[in-house]
C-alpha cells in the first residue's frame, strides 16, 4: 500500500458536541492534525451538530479550547473561519438542502413513511432470519396515490437514497488495506430525517467532498458506513477522500474505554494536572508506532507520526503509561515552566524566593500540581501531623536516636550530609534505620524530596522542635 501524501494534503477532525472530548476522539484529532503537519497541508475542524437535541454550544466551546490545550490548530474552523465557511453543519443546511435538490432532480431519492415500530419489527425479523438488517425498500416505488394517502394522514416522511443495484464499492484503507462492498448489501438509507435535518451519512459525505478533505482518519466504527459516502459523492460527481479506520480505544481489560475505566475524557486529564505534551506522547503510542521510543517534543509527534504505521489491533489505554511520559515531560519543564505551573497551589502569602526554593526542592516528586500541596506543611507547618507509619518508625527508632541529633544540630549545622555522617558516627546506624527516623521526624513522611535541599528552607528552628517533638513521642 503506498500513502504518496503531501503538501496537498487535507485533513479534519468532525466531533459532535454532544459531551467531554473522549480520549478516543482527542487521539483521532491529534492524529488528523499530525497527518496534515507532516505533510504541510491544511486541517480542518468542523462541527457536526446536526442533532440538535443532543448537540451543546457549551461542548463546542469547551471542545475547542480543550483541543486548543491539547497542541493543535487548525487553518479552518468555526473559530477561525475559511474558504468553506460556515463550519458548523447546524449553519449549513442551506448547502444540504441544494445538493439535496440535486439528488432528486436524478431520481436517486425517495420519501419513506415507515414508522419507526415498523422499521423496528423488520429489523428483528431480519436478524432472526440470520439476515443482516437492512432496509427493504418498503416505500421504493409507491404510486403517487399512496404517496399522497400518507401524506394525508399527516405522515412526515425521511428521505431515503435510492442505492443502485449490483454495484461493486471499493476503497483502499489506510489502515486496513483494500476493502469491498456490494450495495445489494446495502439498503436504501436516510438522508434527511423527518424532521429536515440533514442525516450523518449526507451531511458528513457532502461536507469531506466540498471542503476538499483528502485524507479522513477515524474510528472503525464508520468503516461500513464508506462505501454509502462513497456512493454519495460519485452521485454528486465529487472527488473523494482516502479513508483509514483506526481501532478503538480500550481499557486494559479489554473492553471499550469507558468510566469505569477511570478518567476517560481529555479534559479530566486536563483537570487533573496532566500535560498536553505527556498526553501527545501517550496518545502517539495508542494505535500508532514510534519508530523512535523516547519522549518526543510536539515537533518530534509531527516527524515521528506516518499514516503508515496505524495499527489494526485495538489500543489498550493505560494510565501508568500515561503516567509515565508525564513525569518525563514533567522532568522536561524548565525551573521557570514548572513554577508557573504548580504556582496555582502555592500559597499567596509566600515570597518569590520561597516558591523559588520550595518549587525546586520539590519537583522531582510533584507530578501533578496538587502535588506540591503535600510537600507545603514539610516546610511551612509548625507542627507536623505523624500517619502510623511515620509513628511507628520514629518510637522503633527511640529517644537516644532523637536526643543525639538535637546534641549535633547547633554544632553541624544544616549540611545534611555532615549531619548524618555525625549521626551515623554517634549512633552506628546506617542506611534506612539512619535515614528513615531522620526523614520521619524532619518531615513528617517516610519518603518524598531530597532531604539535603529541604533543610535550608525549613530552618533550624523548626528541625530542633520537630526532632524534640519525636524523641517526645520515642519515650512515650
Ligand atoms: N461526527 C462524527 C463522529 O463524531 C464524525 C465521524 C467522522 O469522522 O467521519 O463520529
Ligand atoms: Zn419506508
Amino acid at each position: 500500500m503506498t500513502h504518496a501524501f503531501d503538501a496537498s494534503i487535507v485533513t479534519r477532525f468532525a466531533p459532535s458536541p454532544t459531551g467531554q472530548l473522549h480520549l478516543g476522539n482527542a487521539r483521532t484529532a491529534l492524529f488528523n492534525f499530525l497527518a496534515a503537519r507532516k505533510y504541510g497541508g491544511r486541517f480542518i475542524l468542523r462541527v457536526e451538530d446536526t442533532d440538535i437535541a443532543r448537540s451543546e454550544e457549551r461542548h463546542t466551546q469547551a471542545l475547542l479550547q480543550d483541543l486548543r490545550w491539547l497542541g493543535l490548530s487548525w487553518e479552518e474552523g468555526p473559530d477561525v473561519g475559511g474558504a468553506s465557511a460556515p463550519y458548523k453543519q447546524s449553519e449549513r443546511n442551506d448547502i444540504y438542502n441544494e445538493w439535496l435538490t440535486k439528488l432528486d432532480a436524478q431520481g436517486l431519492t425517495y420519501p419513506c413513511y415507515c414508522s419507526q415500530a415498523e422499521l423496528n419489527i423488520s429489523r428483528k425479523m431480519q436478524i432472526a432470519a440470520g439476515q443482516p438488517p437492512r432496509y427493504l425498500g418498503t416505500c421504493r416505488n409507491l404510486a403517487h396515490a399512496q404517496r399522497a394517502e400518507r401524506e394525508a394522514r399527516g405522515l412526515q416522511p425521511t428521505i431515503r437514497f435510492r442505492v443502485p443495484a449490483g454495484k461493486h464499492i471499493q476503497f483502499d484503507d489506510v489502515v486496513h488495506g483494500e476493502q469491498k462492498f456490494l450495495s445489494d448489501d446495502i439498503g436504501d438509507f436516510i438522508v434527511r430525517r423527518a424532521d429536515g435535518s440533514s442525516a450523518f451519512f449526507f451531511s458528513n459525505a457532502i461536507d469531506d467532498a466540498l471542503m476538499g478533505v483528502t485524507l479522513v482518519l477515524r474510528g472503525d466504527d464508520h468503516l461500513t458506513n464508506t462505501p454509502r459516502q462513497l456512493m454519495l459523492m460519485e452521485a454528486f460527481g465529487l472527488s473523494t477522500p482516502r479513508y483509514g479506520h483506526m481501532a478503538m480505544m480500550l481499557g486494559m481489560d479489554g473492553s471499550p474505554l469507558s468510566k469505569r475505566h477511570g478518567s476517560t475524557s481529555l479534559h479530566e486529564f486536563r483537570e487533573r494536572g496532566f500535560l498536553p505534551i505527556a498526553l501527545n506522547n501517550q496518545l502517539i503510542r495508542l494505535g500508532h508506532s514510534v519508530m523512535n521510543d523516547v519522549w518526543l517534543d510536539s515537533a518530534a509527534c509531527i516527524s515521528e507520526f506516518d499514516p503508515s504505521r496505524l495499527g489494526r489491533a485495538p489500543a489498550r489505554f493505560d494510565e501508568i503509561q500515561l503516567r509515565h511520559w508525564q513525569k518525563e515531560s514533567v522532568a522536561k519543564l524548565s525551573a521557570e515552566e514548572f513554577l508557573s505551573w504548580v504556582q496555582p497551589e502555592l500559597p499567596a502569602e509566600l515570597t518569590v524566593a520561597q516558591c523559588v526554593t520550595f518549587s525546586a526542592g520539590v519537583r522531582n516528586n510533584v507530578e501533578v500540581p496538587a502535588d506540591v500541596r503535600q510537600w507545603l506543611p514539610v516546610v511551612f507547618a509548625d507542627q507536623l501531623e505523624y500517619s502510623n507509619d511515620v509513628r511507628t518508625v520514629i518510637q522503633d527508632a527511640g529517644k537516644a536516636f532523637f536526643t543525639v541529633a538535637i546534641e549535633l544540630l547547633p554544632r553541624v549545622g544544616l549540611e545534611f550530609k555532615a549531619l548524618a555522617k555525625e549521626l551515623s558516627i554517634a549512633t552506628t546506624r546506617k542506611g534506612p534505620a539512619l535515614f528513615m527516623p531522620l526523614r520521619a521526624a524532619i518531615t513528617g513522611h517516610t519518603h518524598g524530596p531530597e532531604l539535603g535541599p529541604l533543610l535550608p528552607m525549613i530552618g533550624i528552628d523548626k528541625i530542633r522542635s520537630r526532632l524534640v517533638a519525636a524523641s517526645a513521642l520515642a519515650s512515650n
